[in-house]
């Protein structure tokens, strides 16, 4: 990796990750951590994945040959503006935003044009938060999408290209509307749906409530884990790709009518004819090895291999 000096914008749990990439990999590099709270700053220099930290984030990027926004996705556009001023020339800027669309019109405003920017976004995470939620195997195995502007340099394509090869990460490139409507379904239609569950279960009476969480692992678990996910960011998600989510929403609305009509009418083919099609998505997400997870701190041998989970899910 051809970068002397990084700096990255919020150090949280995608942020500090890069971080530690970066120090496993690319120790000469000088690492900067530039953060809107003091307390993230004081974590990046203890836990020894920075070399520098500033509330100043002008001052964080100056000398920086990359500088990668890891901030929630609405504050792409107000860091590009802050930032703009301290820009090196030359310098590759990248995102890693679960949306791209609006964080491309957010950004690009603000960005001399002695910089390029490559917007990318790691198809990794998990429900944590903070300096500390972060580690390096984070995107291991994982997709990291890059969606390059048509103007983009393919030099700067390529720096960005090779960081998240660093990381671990198959890459793919991508038009930013088509990420924006395939995330909607593969993240941000099953993360609402996880939020409105976990919502409605909060809203019962007490003594049912009490039921719902000692039975939980009966499915429920699952939501909780991905409704316990960073609320500052999936607001920021679901405000800035509307258009995607709603279209999505829609179709599941309907689909979802469905179901519930052949409930209503004791339809058991249609549902069985439904359940089938959805077992075999399944089988087809673990044999693209995208069904295993991860927890901070884990062990890769705690980690369950595709093997494991096949013979767990019995299929
Ligand atoms: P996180 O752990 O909450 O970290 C975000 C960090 O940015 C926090 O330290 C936060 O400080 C800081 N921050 C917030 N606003 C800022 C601002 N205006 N200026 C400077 N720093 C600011 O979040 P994350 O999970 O790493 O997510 C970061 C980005 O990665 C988001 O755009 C998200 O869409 C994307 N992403 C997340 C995941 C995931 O699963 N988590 C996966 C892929 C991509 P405070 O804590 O003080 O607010």
């Amino acid at each position: 990796m051809a970068f002397n000096q990084v700096t990255i914008i919020g150090f949280g749990l995608i942020g500090s990750s890069i971080a530690r990439v970066l120090r496993r990999d690319h120790p000469v590099a000088r690492l900067v951590c530039g953060d809107i709270s003091q307390e993230v700053c004081d974590k990046a220099l203890a836990l020894g994945i920075a070399d520098e930290a500033s509330t100043d984030l002008t001052a964080a990027v100056q000398g920086s040959d990359l500088v990668v926004l890891a901030v929630p996705v609405g504050a792409c556009g107000p860091v590009a503006q802050i930032i703009a001023p301290g820009l090196k020339k030359g310098a590759v800027i990248t995102d890693v935003g679960s949306v791209k669309q609006a964080v491309i019109a957010a950004v690009m405003p603000h960005l001399p044009d002695y910089v390029d920017f490559v917007p990318a976004h790691p198809i990794a995470g998990t429900e944590h938060s903070g300096p500390e939620a972060g580690f390096a195997e984070l995107f291991q195995g994982r997709w990291a999408i890059i969606t390059p502007l048509p103007e983009t340099p393919l030099n700067a394509i390529e720096k960005v290209t090779k960081l998240w090869e660093a990381a671990g990460s198959n890459i793919e490139f991508m038009e930013p509307r088509r990420h924006d409507l395939v995330l909607a379904i593969t993240s941000h239609l099953p993360h609402l749906i996880a939020y409105t569950i976990v919502g409605t279960a909060s809203d019962l009476e007490d003594h049912l409530k009490a039921d719902v969480i000692k039975f939980s692992a009966s499915g429920f678990r699952d939501f909780t884990r991905i409704a316990a996910s960073d609320p500052v960011m999936w607001r920021d998600i679901f405000i800035n790709n509307q258009d995607a989510v709603l279209e999505i929403v829609q179709r599941f609305t309907e689909d979802l009518t469905g179901m519930q009509r052949a409930i209503r009418w004791g339809d058991g083919q249609a549902l069985q004819d439904m359940f089938a099609r959805t077992r075999a998505i399944r089988r087809q997400v673990i044999d693209a090895k995208q069904a295993d997870y991860r927890y901070p701190n884990q062990s890769p041998a705690l980690v369950p291999q595709p093997e494991a989970l096949r013979k767990a899910s019995g299929s």
